[in-house]
């Protein structure tokens, strides 16, 4: 897009609520680096790292993996070449201890957060979301059985790769994963708002109708 505004960007909002659809969109609206925390775990677990086995029980268990590793993780890429300038974090942070932390992390390489788009959306929405999730085993990109199916059943559009669903996608592990969120991290949403970066948006509605939204809060040049 030859777009030359540096965007520093944190997606915000309980899962299924699109942020990994979006922060992707984004990314390749405006070219910046794109780190989902949940995307980097589940290849670690996968290729059995140090890092994926001390997180796979985490995982699975649909609890957060420790403060720590995940401010470990971020410091690391955050101040790698790919993303010293613009970069999108989905699915980081997720307390108040991470926010902390990333704060800290940015100010020591000379940056610091633009904005936080947080994505609002009722729970029968999430549940319907989540349910019927099929990720990619290739390339982490998401599709959904009824609102975003793959033109070939089973395999991902962007590579190709088999869809799987999400063992913490299954449906006795999303309310674990919920109540979770509403306790560690909406406190993010007034912790932001108190630092003026708080962009809320309506997270309803079909792909593109939040693409369009979630460009205007930023100020990105709709693709
Ligand atoms: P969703 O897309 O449903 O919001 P993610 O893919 O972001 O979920 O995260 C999946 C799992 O990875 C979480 O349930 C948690 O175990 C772990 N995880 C991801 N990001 C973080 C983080 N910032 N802090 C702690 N755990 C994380
Ligand atoms: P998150 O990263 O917040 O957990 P995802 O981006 O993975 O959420 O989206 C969750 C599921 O909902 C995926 O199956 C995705 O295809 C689907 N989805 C995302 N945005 C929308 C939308 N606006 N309308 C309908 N389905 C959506
Ligand atoms: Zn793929």
């Amino acid at each position: 897009m030859g777009n030359e505004r540096v965007f520093r960007v944190v997606f915000l909002g309980p899962p299924g609520a699109g942020k990994g659809t979006q922060a992707r969109l984004l990314e390749e609206g405006i070219g910046a680096c794109r780190l989902s925390t949940g995307d980097i775990l589940r290849q670690a677990v996968e290729e059995q790292t140090p890092l994926g086995k001390e997180a796979a029980d985490y995982l699975h268990q649909g609890q957060l993996v420790p403060d720590e590793m995940m401010l470990k993780l971020i410091g690391e890429r955050l101040s790698q070449a790919d993303c010293r300038s613009s970069f999108i974090l989905d699915g980081f942070p997720r307390t108040v201890a991470q926010a902390d932390g990333l704060e800290r992390i940015l100010k020591e390489l000379g940056s610091e957060l633009d904005f936080v788009l947080c994505l609002r959306v009722p729970n029968e929405t999430i549940i319907q979301r989540l349910a019927g999730r099929r990720t990619c085993k290739g390339c982490g990109a998401v599709h959904h059985v009824a609102f975003s199916p793959p033109a070939r059943a089973g395999r991902c559009d962007g590579c190709g790769g088999e869809l799987y669903q999400r063992e913490d996608d299954r449906e006795e592990k999303i309310a674990a994963r919920l109540s979770v969120y509403e306790t560690q991290t909406t406190p993010l949403a007034e912790y932001y708002r108190k630092r003026g970066l708080l962009r809320e948006i309506d997270g309803s509605g079909n792909i593109e109708q939040v693409r369009s939204r979630a460009f205007q809060a930023l100020g990105a040049n709709a693709a």
